[in-house]
């Protein structure tokens, strides 16, 4: 689901360091940005984030700083009227085809019997096929992915597609990861939390490139805005490096729920939005009324989204080379390294550089966090 650049940063400050958040937008956390609505049930601003790890450390980091309450996100999909689980499992197929597929052995049978094998898949349209076969691509991929990037399969990376697992069983989980998890009182507490110490200063409603002249004396500079940008575009003068942003159309629904799962994709192009996501199902959050919000992506507005595919990863690695030749510059998170990180892995970015910079024992790091 959608992540970004959310970048933790406490760990500077318990060895002496301070720190200067400079944010554009008038609240902290980023698109994990969250607050109670007219309705009285926590959503998100910038669409549902769904935390999902198998790394202990980010874990383990993310535990400091709020309670995590168990949530094994799962999707339906609207296909033709019906409500059928994505990841594609032994229920999605029994459904869409009219079988009775009972057994995991059965079920990959079925699989061998329809897929189309690709060594290496070498881009969406290849991966997904790989996997589910040509049906199965054409009801719940391909136009999903049009929608979502305003690019086929075949125009993306075979990452893209190949986020999305394919069961054997009738696992409906969307993720398969050891730790799947929610913020109680949601991220914006998180990040709050994070940021909660004397020594880090917030400066909301502020854009870095209005100010820079002035932000001077630092040791280090962190950047987790779009790499593009901060270089103002100077690869770009053919081929502009490609973003996906996302336009949220809410809305206020007088019943008690709208739609029987938080999140329910709608893969035909009968309909222009991508998915439909009813927040009050997250947490099992009680209310007289509900909202829910359709999310249609676009081109213009804030970048959400990098476009992984080959084009995009040649115009990056340019910026890459000039990020790199800074010294006292580092690119942080999903827009700055122009990578589709899901939430855990813009954490582990962050921690991992701490990490490679800081020079003071780990022993002396973890007493002091
Ligand atoms: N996707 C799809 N149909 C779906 C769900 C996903 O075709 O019902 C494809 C689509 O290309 C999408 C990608 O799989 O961009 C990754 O999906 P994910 O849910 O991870 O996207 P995110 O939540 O990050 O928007």
């Amino acid at each position: 689901m959608t992540t970004d650049g959310c970048v933790p940063i406490r760990s500077s400050i318990a060895i002496g360091k301070k720190v200067l958040v400079i944010e554009k937008r008038d609240h902290i956390a980023g698109n994990c940005y969250d607050y109670i609505d007219e309705n009285g049930i926590l959503v998100s601003k910038y669409g549902a984030h769904l935390f999902h790890t198998n790394e202990e450390q980010v874990w383990d980091y993310v535990n400091r700083y709020a309670n995590w309450y168990n949530w094994e996100h799962k999707v339906v999909a609207k296909v033709e009227g019906d409500l059928l689980p994505i990841p594609v499992n032994i229920t999605t197929v029994n459904k869409i085809f009219g079988l009775n597929i009972n057994s995991e052995e059965e079920m990959k049978t079925w699989l061998d019997e329809n897929r189309e094998p690709y060594l290496n898949p070498s881009n969406g349209k290849e991966a997904a096929l790989n996997k589910v076969g040509a049906v199965l691509y054409e009801k719940m991929f391909r136009h999903y992915t049009k929608k979502q990037w305003d690019k086929y399969p075949e125009e993306l990376d075979a990452s893209v597609l190949d986020r999305i697992p394919v069961r054997s069983n009738y696992d409906d989980r969307y993720f398969s990861d050891t730790y799947q998890a929610l913020p109680e009182g949601g991220y914006t507490k998180l990040f709050d939390a994070i940021l909660d110490h004397p020594n880090i200063k917030v400066v909301l409603n502020t854009d870095y490139f209005d100010i820079k002249d002035q932000v001077k004396g630092y040791d280090k500079l962190f950047y987790t805005g779009p790499i593009d940008r901060f270089f103002e575009f100077k690869h770009s003068l053919d081929d502009k490096l490609e973003y996906r942003s996302i336009n949220f159309a809410s809305e206020t629904i007088d019943a008690e729920f709208f739609q029987e799962n938080s999140v329910v994709n709608y893969p035909g192009n009968e309909v222009g939005f991508t998915r439909i996501i009813e927040y009050k199902h997250f947490g099992n959050q009680a209310s007289e009324k509900t909202t829910v919000v359709k999310e249609f992506t676009t081109d213009v507005g804030d970048p959400y989204y990098p476009v992984p595919n080959a084009k995009n990863q040649t115009i990056y690695e340019k910026y890459k080379a000039d990020a790199e030749a800074l010294t006292d510059v580092y690119f942080v998170g999903r827009l700055a390294n122009y990578k589709y990180f899901n939430m855990d892995q813009a954490f582990k970015n962050a921690l991992d550089l701490f990490k490679a910079l800081e020079t003071t024992p780990e022993s002396l790091i973890q007493e002091a966090i």
